[in-house]
């Protein structure tokens, strides 16, 4: 009898707890290098396609007018353009970060138990990150593994901001070919779209995700035409930005959507006050507060 009466009590409390609980706010963002917005489109992608489907999207997504990798990743994490943050080629020679850190930077200042986690598919992105911005930072030699991370960080630890790094199809662009009619571009894109699903189904495994606001925010840093990018043309500086979660507005962004407002509007979820003295370029986009 006195075991049944503990046995509702804890019940109870527990349905207490978890209605009393304020929902953690947390951010996912996963990009995939080298992704033509025209091309995901032409691809066969369920998994991405839902999250957009269910959330706001732009396909004229504007990256930095120095279309590599290591100028428009910068930009993306940082909230600035490269004339701020210095990042002008693949090679990072001389980034700003004290005065454009990366936003686990910012993050950690605002609430240093915050954990942030960065799992890479090329480790120059890490370039960026002082000592303490990232609670986790790993690189892999493949997507596979660093999707495998990925989903066991995610069932397993606590995370409050991570950014996920796929280079499979930038890696299949410059092989075949960046082009929506390009069979084995659009099929590397499928294959990354399962991995996407892999890490989605991961987070809402998670022990407390009914308590738990993720803003999943989908991207990609340049595309390309040809075997290359590096230009300031449509084919290579138009990108994508897909936000989706409870806080995500609904439907086709009208305004402009810039590669730099990804990590403005990460933080703006994650309850950072966006301060003007920070002087960033990018703004808060796809949320509904
Ligand atoms: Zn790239």
């Amino acid at each position: 009898m006195k075991t049944k009466f503990f046995f509702y009590l804890i019940i109870a409390f527990s349905l207490f707890y978890s209605c009393t609980k304020p929902m953690q706010n947390k951010v996912l963002i996963i990009g995939i290098d080298g992704c033509r917005p025209d091309a995901l489109i032409s691809a066969s992608t369920p998994n991405i396609d839902k999250l957009w489907k269910n959330g706001a999207y732009s396909f004229h997504t504007k990256t930095d007018d120095i279309s590599y990798s290591g100028s428009c990743w910068t930009g993306m994490l940082t909230g600035v353009w490269h004339a701020k943050h210095n990042v002008l080629s693949n090679k990072y020679l001389d980034p700003n970060i004290e005065e454009f850190p990366h936003f686990f930077n910012r993050v950690k200042t605002f609430n240093s138990n915050l954990k942030t986690y960065s799992i890479t598919h090329w480790s120059p992105l890490h370039t960026i990150l002082q000592n303490g911005d990232a609670d986790i930072a790993l690189d892999f030699d493949s997507d596979q593994k660093v999707t495998n991370e990925a989903v066991k960080v995610l069932l397993h630890n606590d995370v409050d901001a991570m950014f996920i790094h796929l280079d499979d199809v930038d890696h299949s662009g410059h092989s075949s070919g960046f082009h929506p009619e390009n069979k084995e571009y659009l099929s590397t894109i499928e294959n990354t779209d399962i991995n996407v699903g892999k890490m989605i189904s991961a987070l809402k495994k998670r022990d407390h995700y009914l308590n738990e606001n993720w803003l999943i925010i989908i991207s990609t840093d340049h595309g390309g035409s040809e075997k290359t990018h590096g230009k300031n043309t449509p084919e290579h500086a138009t990108i994508f930005y897909i936000v989706s979660g409870k806080s995500a507005a609904k439907g086709k962004i009208q305004t402009q959507v810039n590669i730099v407002d990804v990590a403005v509007s990460a933080m703006q979820h994650l309850g950072l006050d966006i301060k003007d003295e920070w002087n960033l370029d990018g703004k808060p986009i796809g949320l509904i507060h």
